[in-house]
């Protein structure tokens, strides 16, 4: 194995950003973030807590209503936007070495996170400068009219899959909206968004738009959501952590975006184009190491063609390079934590007894340290099974083979989970009509995961609350006042 990659000029240690200072907790408490290889402690993060929650959303506050910043034209906070998209895009090469070393992705699936990131500020810079709201008329009696404001100060939750991409999925449209925002990224992984400080700071964002604090989900993440100054909260995470904001978020009626877990099901019908579904389910559970959201970890496959797939599955999947997340030649790398890995070995066992084994299965060799797992594929898994109804979140697979369209689509929809559906079949007719009845948020037929910054993102029932994309994300962000007058 090559020696270890570590990458230049770490940070001695990860702060807050709070009102354009980087500056430690209050009460000097840090957190160890782990190399995913070694599972050593390579930095500290500062740890917040309330007070520190306190101080961001205050500096947010302050910038919300009293700085320039909600109330400048949008052109002119297009301009900003754009600049910090150059700003992002500049950082590719450097933001996909730290993202490898923080998360365990590899190298090669880091590199054009940043290109994406940057998308995101020019798609959501344009949108606002075209943004038009309604006016209704009736002649000679009234007039109507959308008056649109940002919320205030948005509360960003984020978690440690593909970090810095999902956090500008958030903070591009919130600071287009005009609202100010306090970011809490995954305590996992906060060495990426240690970048944002300075690419805000150079685009020339006012001080306090953009407010950091590190630290746990349940000191503070719990007291962002709680803080009755933060009207909204865009969150991205676990199902279960998603249901205990929404609680939190009750007392205090706060507009909530919830983007949740996912067991999406990709489904193979007999006349689809196998080597084509081959490709795109392989990638499906193993690309970004199996932490994926819309991970199609479930894979339905018509009974004709299913000896055929999952041996065909097994090979390809037993092929699949293990190692160091900075070598170019590794598929998957190292699980981002020991306790995310403690979590898919769990599975992977729990497995063994509930389908039957057709590739990985544990630790693959040679690699004794590091949070490695070996693509794993069960085949004959029944829908009551554990590894077929809930989210590992890890390279791993269940397999399980389908008479009839109709019994495809029954176990299609047979978790709670309804994030993503992939089809697979030559027939469009068919395709259609099953994406019509899949209970998922996405649909990809004959396809995966482009999509256009324009639609909709989200999930339905356990996978999500609401959905963000394009002007989605706006209306999420804004306030629609109605105006009327009386002519
Ligand atoms: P997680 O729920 O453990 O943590 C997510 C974030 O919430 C972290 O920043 C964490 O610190 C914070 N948090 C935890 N407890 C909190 C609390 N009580 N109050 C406030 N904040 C709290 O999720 P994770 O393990 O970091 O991420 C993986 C999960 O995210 C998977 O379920 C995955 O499917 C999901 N995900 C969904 C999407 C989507 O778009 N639907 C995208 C990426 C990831």
């Amino acid at each position: 194995m090559p020696e270890h990659y570590v990458p230049d000029n770490l940070p001695e240690r990860i702060q807050h950003y709070i009102d354009g200072s980087l500056v430690d907790s209050i009460s000097g408490a840090t957190l160890d973030v782990l190399d995913p290889v070694t599972n050593r402690a390579y930095v500290t993060a500062a740890a917040g807590q309330a007070a520190d929650v306190d101080r961001a959303v205050a500096a947010a506050k302050r910038a919300f209503d009293d700085g320039p910043w909600p109330g400048m034209l949008p052109r002119a906070r297009a301009r900003v936007l754009n600049r910090i998209a150059d700003a992002v895009e500049a950082q590719d090469a450097r933001l996909a070495e730290l993202e490898t070393f923080d998360t365990g992705l590899p190298i090669t699936q880091a590199l054009g996170q940043a290109q994406r990131a940057a998308e995101n500020f020019r798609f959501f810079a344009d949108l606002i400068v075209a943004q038009a709201d309604d006016a209704y008329k009736v002649p000679g009696r009234q007039l109507n009219y959308v008056n649109r404001k940002p919320v205030g100060v948005a509360g960003l939750i984020t978690p440690w899959n593909t970090p810095f991409m999902l956090e500008s999925w958030k903070l591009a449209p919130a600071l287009a909206s005009g609202c100010t925002v306090v970011l809490k990224p995954a305590e996992f992984t906060p060495l990426s968004a240690s970048l944002w400080a300075e690419i805000f700071a150079e685009a020339g964002l006012p001080d306090g738009v953009f407010n950091l604090v590190n630290g746990y989900g349940e000191e503070a993440g719990d007291a962002l959501v709680k803080h009755p100054d933060v009207p909204l909260i865009s969150f991205t995470g676990e199902t279960t952590t998603g249901q205990l904001i929404y609680r939190n978020c009750a007392e205090h009626l706060k507009g909530m975006s919830m983007e949740l877990g996912g067991k999406s099901p990709a489904v193979v019908f007999a006349d689809a184009d196998l080597d084509a579904a081959l490709d795109s389910t392989l990638f499906g559970v193993f690309s970004l190491n199996g932490e994926r959201c819309t991970a199609g970890s479930r894979i339905l496959v018509e009974r004709s063609v299913y000896d055929e797939f999952c041996e065909r599955y097994a090979a390809r999947a037993a092929n699949v390079v293990v190692g160091d997340p900075h070598d170019p030649a590794t598929e998957v790398g190292a699980l981002v934590h020991p306790e995310h890995y403690e979590k898919v070995m769990r599975y992977v066992e729990i497995g063994k007894s509930e389908g039957r084994l057709l590739a990985g299965g544990g630790r693959p060799e040679g690699l004794e340290q590091g949070n490695y797992v070996a693509p794993t594929v069960f085949a004959d898994v029944t829908p009551d099974a554990h590894i077929f109804q809930e989210e590992i979140f890890g390279p791993v697979v269940a397999i399980a083979p389908f008479d009839s369209e109709d019994e495809a689509l029954k176990l299609a929809n047979s978790v709670t989970y309804g994030l993503a559906a992939y089809i697979w079949t030559a027939d469009l007719t068919r395709a259609h009509t099953f994406a019509q009845q899949v209970q998922a948020g996405m649909v990809w037929l004959n396809s995966h995961n482009v999509r256009d910054l324009r639609t909709p993102f989200g999930g339905v029932k356990a996978s999500g609350l609401g959905h963000e994309g394009g002007y989605r994300s706006i209306d999420f962000y804004t306030h629609q006042q109605a105006v009327h007058i009386t002519l």
